[in-house]
């Protein structure tokens, strides 16, 4: 997404093949489904602010095409659905398990590139199998 507004703004890209970090996987996407937050964000109701371009898509599965340091190789080729929630994994609110509390609570294709695309990158820790 390189505008803000109706669904016209969604056009076709060519993007850099992301490669995961430490400890992160990247997933190809299979499938993603529509959240009412790709709407919000497309129509600026949500992070009025994102920096465009931008890749929407919250609700992602696919498979792991590669992993980032630390992350072990045999998760290569899993399937996997996303938990499209990012924390810092270290806070209070994370450690006791309340992570959707976390001060640095983001959500993949809001405040990071979702699955609108044939990659994404997750921690490892979003793709639970
Ligand atoms: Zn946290």
């Amino acid at each position: 997404m390189s505008a803000r507004g109706g669904p016209e703004v969604l056009q076709p890209a060519v993007l850099p093949n992301p490669k995961p970090g430490p400890g992160e996987v990247r997933v190809n996407v299979r499938v993603v489904a529509l959240n009412h937050l790709d709407v919000w964000v497309r129509k600026r109701v949500a992070s009025p602010e994102l920096p465009l371009p931008h890749v929407l898509g919250s609700d992602v599965s696919g498979v792991v095409g590669a992993v980032g340091p630390g992350v072990d190789s045999k998760l290569l080729q899993r399937e996997v659905v996303l938990n499209p929630g990012l924390s810092c994994g270290h806070c209070e609110a994370c450690l006791s398990g309340h992570d959707n509390l976390c001060r640095d609570y983001k959500v993949i294709g809001e405040h990071a590139w979702g699955g609108y695309a044939e990659y994404v990158i997750a921690p490892r820790a979003n793709s639970p199998f």
